[in-house]
């Protein structure tokens, strides 16, 4: 059977879709696994109890005013319109509005089928070919600094991808201990980018915090970053599938802002609802129409039952407060106990750790690793333990001949704590013979 070239692209095998495949088959696996490699969210109580309650009174409320028995068969018996669920929209502007000074209306929202939906519009909306003054003009987009998430490659479909930085590297302390760093933009770079310089740049995007590294982007980074999108009038994405107000898995001090020149993409799934498949974009009003129309192609109106499910918990700000006083001091025990158990298993080898500012991972970097953390992966998992190699997540740079970028590793701290242990003493067995045998 032929594909057309918009078909091959997905049946590429490469490298992440045969990761991908080794952690969805370690989860069917009978086989104990330390599964440290998947973005799943944690499992926490007191989180679920409140889903659990909302999604059996969504069954069990009486007439929606619909002439139905309750808002779970309204919403599983109606689609909503493209931009999609009107009440979880009108929620969402209330509380934006609520804890942010943004005066957003409902032609600032739309929702998608969770937010890989939604870079998968955003990035063909404003990377590949352009008709300029009838000129043709290919574009990409800019991610300012990788390493970056994973989830971005390959949702293209056509032109060049993306266009990334790398970062400086800096050492920090992290709760007074050392053993750390943090990347930086290397904003003269940036600055100096001829793409940039020469209109070939559709949009500039981040994720904050980032996946894979947990780096939170400093308020001055983001007014920088800001500063420079309006300058090229190009839009500037931030991701907050981690951030704030909501799943709220950010230590460091920093504010989030909007504005006309913003897109901000947020996801129902790190707050521990992946299942349910919601995205909200919020941006400007010509962003938001062609978003719906986009939607009404693809997938006639997004999916209802998450907007079904957050309504409630947005209207009275439960999302907040399960996010700060639940979500966040979770991952962030999380985060600790793993850097005491690595520094306990590594403590005399060269492992650095990404500060962790936030988001559900660790980031480790091995310097001068006798071998590459893809064959590391290979060797960790004959071992038991799964966590992905580095080189996946610089999508737009060449990395052949880039050395740090073959040095860490992704560890999810999501796992339960006997998992987490468990897999970061295998970390540190087959780490320690790697650099033994040299
Ligand atoms: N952005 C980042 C940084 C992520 O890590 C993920 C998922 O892991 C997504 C976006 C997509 O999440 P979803 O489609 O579940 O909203």
């Amino acid at each position: 059977m032929n594909f057309s070239k918009f078909g091959q692209q997905f049946t590429e095998q490469t490298g992440i879709s045969q990761l991908m495949d080794d952690l969805g088959d370690a989860l069917k696996s009978d086989q104990p696994v330390n599964m440290l490699g998947g973005g799943n969210p944690a499992r926490i109580e007191a989180i679920n109890e409140v889903f659990l309650r909302t999604y059996q009174a969504l069954g069990d409320d009486g007439a929606d005013g619909n002439g139905l028995a309750s808002t779970a068969l309204s919403s599983m018996s109606n689609y909503s319109n493209p931009q999609g669920d009107a009440g979880f929209i009108d929620a969402l502007v209330g509380f934006f509005n609520r804890h942010y000074d943004w005066q957003l209306t409902r032609e600032n929202i739309a929702l998608t089928n969770g937010s890989q939906n939604a870079f998968f519009y955003l990035f063909n909306l404003f990377g590949g070919e352009f008709v300029q003054d009838g000129e043709t003009v290919h574009k990409s987009i800019l991610l300012p600094l990788a390493p970056e998430y994973i989830g971005y490659s390959d949702v293209h479909v056509d032109g060049q991808h993306f266009l990334s930085v790398p970062p400086h590297i800096e050492d920090v302390t992290h709760e007074g201990e050392t053993g750390f760093f943090k990347y930086r933009v290397d904003f003269e770079a940036l600055e100096n980018l001829p793409a940039l310089k020469e209109g070939r740049i559709g949009a500039i995007c981040c994720s904050r915090p980032t996946n894979p590294t947990g780096n939170v982007l400093t308020d001055d980074e983001m007014a920088h970053l800001s500063e420079l999108a309006a300058r090229y009038e190009v839009p500037l994405i931030i991701d907050n599938a981690y951030g704030m107000p909501f799943p709220n898995i950010i230590y460091s001090d920093v504010t989030l802002n909007w504005n006309d020149n913003t897109i901000l993409c947020f996801s129902l799934s790190k707050i521990g609802l992946p299942g349910v498949r919601t995205g909200i974009i919020v941006a400007a009003p010509k962003v938001i129409e062609t978003i719906s129309a986009m939607n009404a192609v693809v997938n006639l109106s997004p999916t209802r039952f998450g907007a079904a499910i957050a309504t409630p918990l947005v209207k009275d700000d439960t999302i907040k407060d399960l996010s700060d006083n639940e979500i966040k001091p979770f991952y962030k025990n999380q985060a600790r106990l793993a850097v005491a158990n690595l520094k306990a298993e590594l403590g005399d080898y060269p492992l650095v750790i990404h500060k962790p500012e936030g988001a559900i991972f660790l980031w480790l970097w091995f310097k001068d690793l006798p071998i590459t953390t893809l064959e590391l992966y290979q060797r960790l998992k004959a071992n038991g333990t799964l966590i992905v190699p580095s080189e996946y997540f610089f999508p737009g740079i060449d990395v052949s001949d880039f050395q740090h970028a073959h040095e860490c590793i992704r560890m999810s701290i999501a796992a339960d704590e006997a998992t987490l242990i468990a897999g970061i003493k295998g970390i540190g067995e087959v780490v320690r013979a790697v650099y033994d045998d040299a």
